[in-house]
């Protein structure tokens, strides 16, 4: 990486010049003190949400930044990390102009979202063994390549990309890398937001949709420098996190030890289901998984995956995706859904 690296010629041209939208509550929280706030043209009457809710979420994110090691200046929540992933391409590419980059088979927001926002994607395959292609990623690179997404672990892979090669990307590519840790919390390796001071072209997202258990509230977190949490602040809608979603999450990250219990209890499910797997007579391979679901290789995925179905188990055909012919992901449910999904795999073998 460059050591003059500046964040401000990454930013979006029209974005360069904009400031956050100025909220009614930016500066004071209804926070049941003796305060009269008339300020923002709320129903005063009290019902537990009848107020705006904190634009920048203080509460939840000093949380947060405590047990992540950061400060909360470094984090930026969003309705799920699929706003926070579409308020980056936002902040950053210039559409018609810029490139991302995407690995397939990958999460399948990227290649959305650069249709959404005119951008174009250049899709690098991984390796054969689900990896980045160092090499071949830099050769497609450009001076209008302002995005990089490494998904680890990948979904639908379920595996956590080398060390060494995303440092390789972290410090030959211009552009921001975002390394997507949405199944972060099952696998062996640690978090990189360690590595935040290190590397200034670095963002994160997380989310609570998976190991926390809190899919339908949407709560995506975006972890990077100041300066480009600062730049993505510019364009956040005021109120995209909203009270119940702060509610609950706060709640939830306050007990880490009931969702350290659950990541335990899946990734112990998700041992069982291994081994049963390994005895179908039509799964033909296992990749090794560091997520909560698992991809497996069989010999007709479009005849499986009916079958399945009509049994009443719901799984994803990753059939269509490169590298990923007549494969089947499993996500590991509870004890008494994966006993079901075993009893169907038995009888169909
Ligand atoms: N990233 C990856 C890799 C995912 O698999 C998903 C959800 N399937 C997301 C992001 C989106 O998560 P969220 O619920 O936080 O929008």
């Amino acid at each position: 990486m460059d050591k003059d690296f500046n964040i401000q010629n990454l930013i979006r041209e029209n974005v360069k010049g904009l400031s956050p939208y100025s909220s009614a509550r930016d500066e004071y929280v209804s926070d049941g003190s003796q305060m009269v706030f008339l300020d923002a043209n709320e129903n005063p009457f009290e019902n537990g949400v009848n107020r705006y809710p904190d634009p920048q979420q203080r509460g939840l994110k000093s949380v947060l930044a405590e047990q992540k090691g950061i400060t909360a200046e470094n984090i930026l929540l969003g309705n799920g990390s699929d706003e926070v992933l579409d308020l980056i391409f936002r902040t950053f590419c210039e559409p018609k102009i810029d490139n991302i980059i995407s690995l397939p088979p990958t999460y399948g927001m990227y290649q959305v979202l650069a249709g959404i926002n005119t951008v174009e994607n250049r899709e690098v395959l991984l390796t054969e063994d689900f990896q980045p292609d160092v090499e071949a990623i830099l050769e497609r690179v450009d001076e209008h390549s302002k995005l990089l997404f490494l998904c680890s672990p990948n979904n639908p892979t379920g595996n956590v990309f080398s060390e060494e090669r995303i440092v390789r990307l972290l410090n030959a590519f211009e552009g921001l890398v975002v390394i997507d840790e949405a199944y972060i919390d099952f696998a062996e390796s640690e978090s990189w937001v360690s590595r935040l001071g290190e590397f200034p072209n670095l963002v994160i997202t997380q989310t609570l949709s998976k190991a926390y258990g809190m899919a339908g509230i949407r709560l995506g977190i975006c972890i990077a420098s100041k300066e480009i949490i600062a730049a993505v602040n510019k364009i956040k809608p005021p109120y995209n996190v909203n009270e119940l979603t702060q509610q609950k999450a706060l709640n939830r990250v306050l007990d880490l030890a009931s969702v350290k219990n659950e990541v335990t209890n899946i990734l112990n499910e998700r041992e069982r289901l291994l081994k049963v797997l390994r005895e179908v007579s039509f799964v033909e391979k296992i990749y090794a998984s560091d997520a909560n679901f698992v991809l497996a290789k069989v010999d007709d995925a479009n005849k499986r995956y009916k079958q399945l179905l009509e049994e009443g188990v719901v799984v994803r055909n990753r059939t269509t995706q490169p590298l990923c012919e007549n494969t089947l992901r499993f996500t590991v449910g509870t004890p008494d859904e994966n006993k079901k999904l075993i009893e169907v795999l038995n009888k169909l073998t």
